[in-house]
C-alpha cells in the first residue's frame, strides 16, 4: 500500500478515535493534578536540583525527589532512585525487602514477568545464586480466573489455610502473556480482601501501569521502571518504589542496608531528570496510550487483530498486534526501528536475551537505551506472533513510525 494511502487510512483512524483522545487527555488532566499538587505541596526549588555526591547525606533534593514520588503516587512513603538498575531491580529490592526464611510468596496473577523467575528460583537452574529459594522462601500462585480476573475465592482459601504466606504479589499489566491487563480497582478489591483475612503484605509489580488511570492501585509495595512510564522519557535511568510506611522503610534497607535507609546514595546529578520526569509523566503517558490507540485501530483496519482494540479500557501501554507470521513479526519490529529518532540505521535480530525463555527480537530506536516509555516494540518468536509494543513520547512521531511499519509489513505478506 503506498504511503499516501496509508495516510488516509490513518486519517480516518484519527477521526474515528476522537473520543478515545479526549478520555485519554481527560486522564492526564487528572493524575496531573495530582502530580502538581505534589509538587506545590512539597514546596519543590531550584535549589532542590543541586547534586549530592559522596555518602549522600543531607542531599535535600534526593529527599524532596522522593516525597514527590510518594505523594504523586498516593502513598505513604516511597523513593526514587537513578541507582536502581531497572524494574527488575526494583522489584527483587521489594522481594528480598519483604520475605524472610520461611516465608512464601504467592502471586495471584499467574507466572510473574520472566525476569523474575531467577529471582524467585523457579527458571530451572536450581541453587546457588542467591535466589529467594536460597534463603527458604517457598512460591506458589494461581492462575487468573475467567476472563483475566483475580480469582478471589481461590484466594481467599489459599491465604486462610497457609499462614506462612507473606507477600501477595500482583502483576498488573499484561507484560509479555495473553492476558487482560488489571485496573486499579481491581487491585483494591484484592488488598481489602487479603487484608480482611492476614497481615501479608500486597507488593503490585506496577510497571506500565503509572498513570494510565486517575488513581494508583492501594498496595503495601509498588515497584517499577523509571525508564517506562513513571520517568516520563525524560529520566535517563533507575526505579521507584512507593507504598506504605513500614514496607518502604524495609525496602529502604534493601535499598542501601539496615539502619541507613534512605539517609545516604547521593542523587549525583541525576536529580532533576528523576523530578522533570515525573512532571512529564502523565503527559507521556497520554502520548503512549494514543499512539497504542493509534496503532490499534491503524492495524485492525488493516486486517490484524488487536489486543486491546481502540475502544476497549486500556490500564496500561502495551499494545499487542497479532501478525499472524514469524516474518511479519520481524519485518514490523525492523521497520519500528528503521523509522525511530535514533539507531535508524540498526537491524534487529531474534536473539536469546538473559532472563527470557523464548528468542526475542526487541526494535527501539530511543534516547535513553532500552527505554519503552519510548515508541520500541518486543516479540518473543513463539505462537501466536504477537509483537507487544508500547510508547511513543511524542504522539505524532510514534505515528509517522507506526504507517511506516504498516507498509512494510503489508508489502512483505
Ligand atoms: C518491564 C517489566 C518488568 C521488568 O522491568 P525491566 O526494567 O525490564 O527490568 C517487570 N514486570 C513488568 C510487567 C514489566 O513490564
Amino acid at each position: 500500500m503506498d504511503i499516501e494511502k496509508l495516510y488516509s487510512v490513518a486519517a480516518e483512524c484519527e477521526r474515528a478515535l476522537e473520543g478515545e483522545f479526549a478520555r485519554i487527555d481527560a486522564n492526564a488532566c487528572a493524575c496531573t493534578d495530582k502530580v502538581m499538587e505534589a509538587f506545590r505541596k512539597n514546596r519543590l526549588s531550584a535549589s532542590h536540583f543541586a547534586s549530592g555526591s559522596g555518602y549522600g547525606y543531607d542531599d535535600v533534593g534526593r529527599d524532596l525527589c522522593d516525597r514527590l514520588f510518594a505523594d504523586s503516587f498516593g502513598a505513604e512513603a516511597g523513593f526514587a532512585r537513578h541507582s536502581i538498575t531497572s524494574g527488575t531491580h526494583a522489584l527483587a529490592i521489594g522481594l528480598y525487602a519483604l520475605l524472610r526464611p520461611g516465608d512464601t510468596l504467592y502471586s495471584v496473577t499467574g507466572k510473574p514477568y520472566d525476569t523474575l523467575e531467577g529471582i524467585i528460583g523457579i527458571d530451572g537452574r536450581g541453587a546457588g545464586d542467591g535466589n529467594l529459594a536460597d534463603y527458604g522462601i517457598k512460591y506458589r500462585q494461581t492462575e487468573l480466573g475467567e476472563g483475566s480476573k483475580i480469582d478471589l475465592e481461590r484466594v481467599k482459601s489459599v491465604l486462610c489455610e497457609d499462614k506462612s504466606i507473606k507477600v501477595v504479589f500482583v502483576q498488573r499489566s499484561k507484560g509479555y502473556q495473553d492476558r487482560r491487563t488489571l485496573s486499579a480497582s481491581e487491585i483494591d478489591e484484592l488488598y481489602a480482601l487479603v487484608k480482611s483475612v492476614s497481615d501479608a503484605y500486597v507488593f503490585v509489580d506496577n510497571n506500565y501501569g503509572e498513570f494510565c488511570e486517575p488513581t494508583e492501585p492501594k498496595a503495601d509495595l509498588l515497584c517499577g521502571s523509571l525508564i517506562k512510564n513513571a520517568g516520563g522519557g525524560m529520566a535517563e535511568c533507575g526505579g521507584y518504589i512507593v507504598g506504605s510506611s513500614r514496607a518502604v522503610e524495609l525496602a529502604s534497607y534493601r535499598l542501601t542496608v539496615p539502619g541507613i535507609g534512605l539517609e545516604a546514595g547521593p542523587s549525583a546529578g541525576q536529580n532533576k531528570s528523576l523530578i522533570k520526569g515525573l512532571f512529564y509523566a502523565p503527559h507521556t503517558v497520554a502520548q503512549a496510550l494514543k499512539s497504542a490507540v493509534f496503532a490499534a485501530s491503524l492495524f485492525e483496519r488493516l486486517g490484524f487483530d488487536v489486543y486491546p482494540k481502540a475502544s476497549e479500557p486500556r490500564y496500561d501501554i502495551i499494545q499487542m498486534i497479532y501478525l499472524k507470521k514469524r516474518e511479519n513479526l520481524i519485518r514490523f519490529c525492523q521497520a519500528i526501528q528503521r523509522y525511530s529518532p535514533v539507531d535508524s540505521f540498526a537491524l534487529p535480530m531474534p536473539d536469546a536475551m538473559p532472563g527470557y525463555a523464548d528468542e526475542v527480537i526487541m526494535a527501539a530506536g530511543t534516547f535513553t537505551q532500552g527505554s519503552s516509555i519510548e515508541l520500541s516494540a518486543d516479540a518473543p518468536l513463539r505462537e501466536p506472533y504477537s509483537v507487544y509494543m508500547q510508547g511513543g513520547i511524542t504522539y505524532e512521531s510514534a505515528k509517522y513510525t507506526l504507517i511506516r511499519a504498516a507498509g512494510e509489513v503489508l508489502d512483505g505478506d
